[in-house]
Parts: C-alpha cells; structure tokens; sequence
C-alpha cells in the first residue's frame, strides 16, 4: 500500500499531465511517429497515418503513462482520472463513424488493444467487437441484414472478453479452453466437425451457454453495458503488461518494466457487410522482385482472414495484375473480367483512392509498405500500414530503385539491405513453387545456405558414387573434405554453427545442415532413420541450408540472377566502408571467387586444409608418424614444394593484396588414417608394421583435443614444421616478385597464450627468411602476428603487442574458451538453449559482446596501448555476421575476414556500421 504522502505527492504529479488520452481520426490527430514511448509503436503509426491524411478507423489511444499510473494507484483512481478523455474520444468516434457506442439500432463496435513502444508479438492481450449485447447484436443483424455475422460476432466477443478479461482459462494444463468446451459439446450433439456448419439457432444457444458458463465460473453476469466492458478490456490490457508472458518477453529483451503498455481504442469495420464491402492486402512494389508496380489482393464480402485462408480465391487489385495472374492461371480474358475482375474495374474510385494512399505512405515512410484495408460498404478504409517484407532480390532492387527515383540517398540506399538477405542472391535456391509441396523430415541447423538435391551417401569416399550425393554423416572431420567438396549438400546429425562440416562448408559456398539431431545414422548398414522412418544409401533427399529443413526426395532448383543492382549496391558500399573486409581462403580458387565478391585481402588461410588433397596427406602421415627429426624432415621435404605453388598461386590470385597465412594449427590425430584399409596401405608404404601404424595412431589420441597438442604448441614441440612452412610461403612470395607480381605475406601464429610461445615461433620464422633471403639474395617485406583466440592471450595482449606485428582474433575458439562450450559438442545442447530462452542466439555464430566482446575489447585496446597502429582484424566465423561487423568496427578493427560467400554481406554490414557512427 501506498502511504499518504506518496499517494499525495503521485496525485500532485498526476495534476500536471495534461493529456492521457490521444484521438486520431478524420485524418487529423493528436499525436504522431516520434511519440511512440507515450503512445506505444500502434498508437504512434495510427496517429501518424490519420494526421497525413490516411483515413484509418477512428480511435485513441490511452498513454503508457496511465497504464505506470494504474500499477502505482489502481483501476478506481485512475478511471477517476481519464473517464472524462475517454469519453470525449469516444464521443469523437461516433461522430466520424455515425453510429453510437450502445445504441440499439445504430451501434458503433470497438476494439481495444495493447500497444507497447516496441512490438512484442502476442505477449499482451486483445478484445475485439466490443459494444455487442443481447440487444445490440440484434441492431447489428439488421444493420447488416446478417443475422449469423451479427451473432457469430457476439459469440465470438464473448469468447474473447472471457479469456482476456474475466479470466475464463482452462483451470489446469490438461484441460482445454472452456469456451471451446462448449463449442465441441455442441458439434458433438449435432454430429458436425466445423464452427462453419453452426446455424444461427446453434450461435444463439453457444451466446448463452458462453454467459451461463461465465455465470458459474466468475459468481457474475456477463456484462452487458458497454461502458462496463470498455473499463474492463482497458485494465485487462494494463494486467497484461504484468501478465507472465510479457513479463519472460521483456526479461528475455532486456525491456524495463516501467516503461507499460499504450491502450488503442478503434472503431470496428467490417468488410463483410454485403457486395459494397471488401478487404484486401497490397503492396507499394512486388515483394518478390521489386518490380515498382502496386499490386495485392482482395475480396468482397469479407473479413480480413478469408484473404490469408485460401477458402475463396482472391481477385488481384490492378488490372495488370489481374491480367498476369489470369496468364498464369490460364484464364480467357472475357472469363477474368467478368468472373475475376480488378479492384481497378470493379470499384475504380475506391481504387484511385487507394493508389493515391499507397503512394503517399510509401513516399512517407520511403519504403516499399505492406497494406491492409477494408471497404464498409462503399468507405475505404487503411488499418495498417509497415514496411513490407521482400525477398533478396527486391531488397536490392527496391533500394537501387528507390536511390534513382530520388526517393532515398544513398545512405538510406544502403541501410535498407538486410545484409544476411543477400545470401539468397549467392547460392541456388530451391523453386519456391515446388517448395510448397515437400515432405519435410526434420530439421537441423542452417548451417551454410543454399539449396542440395541429390542421393544419400554416407562415405566421404563414396561421394561421387551417384552424380549428385547429399554427404550424411554423424559428423565430418578433415579427412572427408574431398568428398564433401564433390557432393552437392552435407548433412550432419552432430556438430553446431562452427563444426568442422559447418565451416568447411561455408568456406566452400556449399549448402550444409548441421546438429539434426533427430537423425540416426548407422553406418554399418548404411541407413539413416527419422523417427521410425528408414533411409537407405541411394534414396533421393533435399536441404534447405537457408531453413535446415531436411526434405524427403527432389526439389527442382532454381539459379539465382546476379542483376546489375546488385553491383551497384556494393559499389555502393565502398563508398561508406572504412573497415576492410577480406576472406577465409585456403585454395587459389577460394581466392579467386572472394576476389570477385570484392574481398580486400586474405585474413586466413589454413594452410593445414592442402594437406588433405590424395598426394599430400601421405607426405603428411609420413611426417606425423616418424619417430625422429630426420625423418619428420624428409618427410617435410616433400610437402614443401607443394605448399610453395599452393601459396603462389594464392598470392598470384591477390595480386597485391596482403595474405594471412596461419601455420599448422590442427591436432596432428586429425591426420592419420582411422580404416584398417588405408592403415595398410600407410604400413607398405613406410616399410613399417601395420602394428607400429596403429600404436603411433593410438598414442596421437587425445582426452582433450581441442584443448591438446595442437596450435603453436605444434611448431613449437616440431620447429621444422614451421621452418617448412615459412620457407614455402617466403619462397612463393619471392618466386612471384621474380615474376613481376607483389605479394604481401602476413605469417600467423595459431593459439598462442602466452608471449614466450609466441617470440619462440617468431624467432624461428625470422631465422628461416633470412635464411631463404640469403639464399636468393633478394628480400620482401613480410609481417609475424599472431591469433588471439585464447583468452590469457587477449588478457596480456600488451605484453604479446611487445612482439606481434598484427593481432587476428580467432573468435571461434575464443568463444569455446569463454563459454567453455566445446566447438565440437555443443550442438547437442545448444539448440535446447536457445529454445529454452538459456541463450538468445548461438554465440558460435553471433559474437557474445556482453562477454566474448570484453576480451576482444581489450584484447584491442591492450595492444594498441603498445603499438597504436597495430593491425588488428578477426577471422572467426563471426567476420561474416553483421552485428558481429558492427561490434567490430566500434572497436576499431582494420577489418574483418569471412568465408568468401559472406564478403558481400560483411562489406554491407561494414558499410552501414560507418554510416550509423555518424547518424
Ligand atoms: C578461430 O578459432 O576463430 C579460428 C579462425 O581458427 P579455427 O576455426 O581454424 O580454429
Ligand atoms: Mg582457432
């Protein structure tokens, strides 16, 4: 309880709030956009559209204010307080709408909604149809010559006034709605199954069973008067706010309690109100191409849902429309005007009305809008407008378009890209028209976009045993990476955003589903089961990398276009971008298309993936499985030619632009051969016992890999392997400057913790250039950095800046450190997180900057405190994820580096992270 003199003082306050209740309508208001903290998001885009001359459905809306006030002093006080607006609003609306609110003959009907200053989706509660009673339902049948509308209304109100405001809720879990209760009594005496096959006798007795229902629960009546059931849907939608579902919403948001919930009150209008009324949904520009042409749907006669119900088939609004449509359903003209005909044709001075609208709220909110409105007999009417969703392609085009028209600058241009939407623009996509009619079998992470159709294979070396394979496995790991590269699709039943699968198959543009943890896998007799349904080798399966939905047979595919806007727009970009973004790539082919895609430079090679190629992982196990420096030597020997034209050829690709390399970084286990077969083979080959292959295998074996023998602590237990590597990419380097060509090594240290690891592996790289240096008697300029991905390294990063010419954040291991998630298991919880609301997003994939941030941070500012120009970039898998880009241009970084399919959209998300610094 309040003691007095708070109760005074809050009274005092109250005095001075002028207004807390805001009319619009008649294309005037009282409010606008930018009061939307008052007025909640709803209540401010009404205000806006009436006062820019859009005729929406009269109303107010009560402030979030009052709304803090009734949870201070309660329903009592603060009725006292707005009765007086509210009725003024209310008298406001019968003169617009020429009806009254409780007539029997001439009855108005209103809604009352939540409205908070953000959108929270369902969260708060809603009463439609308010006004009706058993004598105002009978003004409404006559009115509207519908005696089943009029009542089918009523029911429906009082169903909804029940739930929301008098608390009529199933009493425990088990039970269901008890409003529905009822309804399904009914059905079952009458043997019918849908609520469209109740009488009008039958809506009549479901009125009353509802009231008496209401009658035995609550102790009171239904109530009857208008007034009484407007004052109780308002405090409904205030409780609401403190309801248990807003409350987990805003916990989850991060949204304070304080700020309440707006109530909108607002005419009802119907669209079912005979052969002069009609509802439809329209669009400023085609949604799906972003052609600049109006178009949408409607029907007469309707409410709002038969739209989206697909009961009755909508009729396009403009005859163009109308006219395309009738091409593709095949419909003879004669037939499609008199049986289909446009809103243009049939009711052209509602439709010049509503073109004239469209225009202006798109030229208002300078984006193409999604419409909904209704026409009660004859009266147009906008409920609402917002920007529209669209797909890759219109994005792009929409903003190019949108730029030339004069509509947008170029800022604008470029803030209107979802930048994640562009990958729809890189991959193949499934036919959105035989999408409709697929199977899906389950789901898993979307982990690389794209679409796959092809045969299940369950081998990485069988991958090319039909012409187009899906690779199934539990999980992937490096030695499968050629049969992933010739499969069409991968799919993973383990494994999350960063697993091996997951990254290798962004890196390769190629559409992968990881984690589907429904799948069960047996490879033995090669069969994958879903939930008792089995799976053979062979049988025909799709991915929707975009969805992770997994679908059963083909789906036909389509190319997606590269139009010319699409270049503009990231010419565009380029303009803005101040921070750089380069690419992940290990092959002068990566190279090459993130070159095409605009990459600036190389931020990561791992040099560790050419070993896998046939020729070279022999060489490879040779050197891990020898028992003495020499012979790890010679085995070396042989890699290093092929490491030296691998690095030419990635720095002939760059021309110019500098490289990262990344020295050997993987635990060696990953290496060795895991089938007897090849475990043979390796034995003839190196004249050794299968028995000594296996005992090597057995001791590479690891408790703890990722945390293991590998990173730096490689070269630095085995200094010939980075003497190897420093000398091929030297030499590459200065083969290419023979050539005429510059290249621009940068030599990475991988998972460094502390500086003595570091200035180890520095001192080798250096003594080895001077070595070669000596040799050819020719230098190049080449920089020694080093990863950032444990976090000792980020929290001495002043000490390892003494040294390091650039720092790289490996965010994908700083985040398994951080969280301490293992890379390689989290899949099997994290999708429990997220779903449990334990975590908003996987941090794998979304930079945590709450708390992977921090070190990045000062990961940062520590080493510049030593060096102030120290370059510093990130070539996690975040590099590519647009709040991760933005994160990192506010901490200052010299780029970014993703895989090469994500450079467009890291260039995007570059460009609006300067543009938004500056606005
Ligand atoms: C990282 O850890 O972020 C990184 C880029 O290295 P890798 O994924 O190869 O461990
Ligand atoms: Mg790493």
């Amino acid at each position: 309880m309040l003691d007095f003199k708070n109760r005074f003082n809050i009274m005092e306050t109250l005095q001075e709030v002028k207004t807390s209740v805001y009319k619009f309508g008649n294309k005037i208001a009282d409010g606008n956009s930018t009061m939307k903290n008052l007025l909640g998001g709803k209540g401010a885009n009404l205000a806006e559209m009436s006062a820019i001359g859009i005729p929406v459905p009269p109303g107010f809306t009560i402030t979030t204010e009052v709304c803090t006030e009734y949870n201070l002093l309660g329903k009592e006080v603060v009725i006292d307080m707005i009765k007086e607006e509210v009725e003024a609003a209310i008298e406001n609306i019968e003169n617009i709408m020429g009806t009254i609110y409780g007539d029997n003959d001439n009855p108005l009907l209103i809604s009352v909604r939540s409205g908070a200053r953000v959108s929270m989706p369902g969260m708060m509660d809603t009463v439609l149809n308010l006004g009706l009673n058993d004598e105002v339902v009978v003004g409404i049948a006559n009115k509207t010559k519908n005696e089943r509308f009029a009542w089918d209304s009523y029911r429906r109100f009082i169903q909804m006034y029940g739930g929301v405001v008098l608390g009529m809720k199933p009493e425990s879990k088990e039970d269901i709605d008890p409003f529905e209760e009822i309804m399904e009594a009914l059905k079952h005496k009458r043997n019918i199954e849908l609520d469209t096959e109740f009488t009008v006798q039958d809506l009549k007795d479901l009125v009353y069973d509802f009231k008496d229902a209401v009658k035995k629960r609550t102790g009171h009546d239904f109530p009857t008067d208008p007034w009484d059931q407007l004052w109780g849907a308002v405090m409904a939608v205030f409780n609401s706010w403190n309801g248990d579902r807003a409350i987990y919403y805003r916990n989850m948001n991060g949204y304070p309690s304080d700020w309440g919930t707006a109530v909108n009150v607002q005419a009802m209008v119907y669209g079912n109100m005979g052969e002069n009324s009609g509802t439809g949904v329209c669009f400023t520009r085609d949604a799906g191409t972003g052609e600049n042409v109006f178009n949408g749907e409607y029907l007469i006669d309707a409410q709002g849902e038969d739209v989206v119900a697909g009961v009755r088939t909508p009729q396009q609004i403009t005859k163009l429309g109308s006219k395309r449509w009738a091409e593709l359903a095949k419909i003879e003209e004669v037939d499609r005007a008199e049986n289909y005909p446009s809103l243009e044709e049939l009711m052209p001075s509602i439709y010049s009305e509503l073109n004239e609208y469209q225009d202006k709220l798109e030229k208002h909110y300078r984006d193409m809008q999604d419409m909904e409105f209704t026409i009660q007999e004859g009266k147009l009417w906008i409920l609402q407008t917002r920007n529209g969703k669209r797909t890759g392609a219109a994005m792009v085009k929409i903003a190019i378009d949108a730029l030339k028209e004069g509509l947008i600058s170029e800022k604008e241009a470029l803030l209107h890209i979802e930048p994640n939407k562009l990958d729809e623009l890189l991959h193949p996509i499934f036919d959105p028209e035989a999408l409709k009619a697929v199977h899906v079998i389950a789901q898993g992470l979307p982990a690389s976009p794209g679409a796959a159709t092809g045969q299940i294979v369950f081998f990485a070396d069988e991958a090319n045993k039909y012409k187009n394979t899906i690779l199934t496995r539990i999980e992937t790991s490096p030695e499968d990476l050629e049969g992933m590269n010739l499969s069409n699709g991968i799919l993973t039943a383990r494994g999350g955003m960063t697993s091996h699968a997951a990254v290798v198959a962004r890196g390769m543009g190629k559409c992968c589903i990881s984690g589907a943890g429904a799948l069960k896998i047996d490879y033995k007799n090669r069969t994958l089961n879903v939930d008792g349904k089995e799976y053979h080798e062979g049988d025909w399966i799709s991915l929707n990398g975009s969805t992770g939905n997994i679908i059963e047979g083909k789906v036909a595919t389509i190319e997606p276009e590269l139009s010319g806007e699409f270049a503009k727009i990231m010419d565009l970009s380029d303009k803005y971008a101040t921070m750089k973004v380069r690419t992940n790539a290990d092959t002068p082919k990566d190279a090459k298309v993130a070159r095409n895609f605009g990459a600036q430079g190389i931020g990561l090679t791992r040099t560790e993936h050419m070993f896998f190629e046939v020729d070279r992982i022999k060489a490879m196990r040779e050197m891990i499985l020898a028992d003495t420096v020499k012979g790890r030597e010679r085995a070396l020997a042989q890699l290093l030619p092929m490491q030296r034209t691998d690095f030419e050829g990635i720095f002939e690709a760059m021309q110019g632009l500098p490289v990262t390399i990344r020295l050997l970084d993987p635990p060696l286990h990953e290496f060795v051969p895991h089938q007897l077969a090849t475990q043979k083979e390796l034995a003839e080959e190196m004249h050794i016992s299968l028995e000594a292959v296996k005992i090597k295998i057995a001791e590479l074996q690891e408790f703890n890999p990722m945390l293991g023998h590998r990173g730096c602590r490689l070269g630095n237990t085995y200094p010939e392997i980075t003497e190897m590597q420093t000398r091929a990419i030297i030499e590459a380097a200065l083969n290419l400057k023979d050539k005429g060509i510059e290249a621009k090594p940068e030599i990475m240290v991988p998972l460094i913790g502390t500086l003595s690891e570091f200035v180890e592996q520095e001192n080798i790289i250096r003594a080895t250039a001077n070595k070669v240096f000596k040799e050819r008697n020719d230098t190049i300029k080449y920089l020694v950095g080093t990863m950032i991905e444990i976090p000792r390294a980020a929290l001495t990063a002043d000490l390892i800046a003494q040294r390091a010419e650039f720092f790289s954040f490996g965010t994908n291991d700083l985040t398994q450190m951080a969280f301490g998630y293992s890379r390689d298991d989290a899949g099997k919880f994290l999708p429990i997180y997220i779903e449990k609301g334990i975590l908003s997003v996987d941090p794998f994939e979304v930079l945590d900057q709450e708390g992977v941030g921090q070190l990045v941070k000062m990961g940062t500012e520590k080493g510049r405190s030593i060096k102030p120009n120290l370059k510093v970039g990130i070539c996690g898998e975040h590099g590519g994820e647009p709040s991760s880009v933005e994160f990192c241009y506010n901490t200052g970084m010299n780029y970014v580096s993703c895989s090469p399919f994500r450079v467009p959209i890291a260039r995007i998300a570059s460009a609006q992270a300067a543009i938004k610094e500056v606005i």
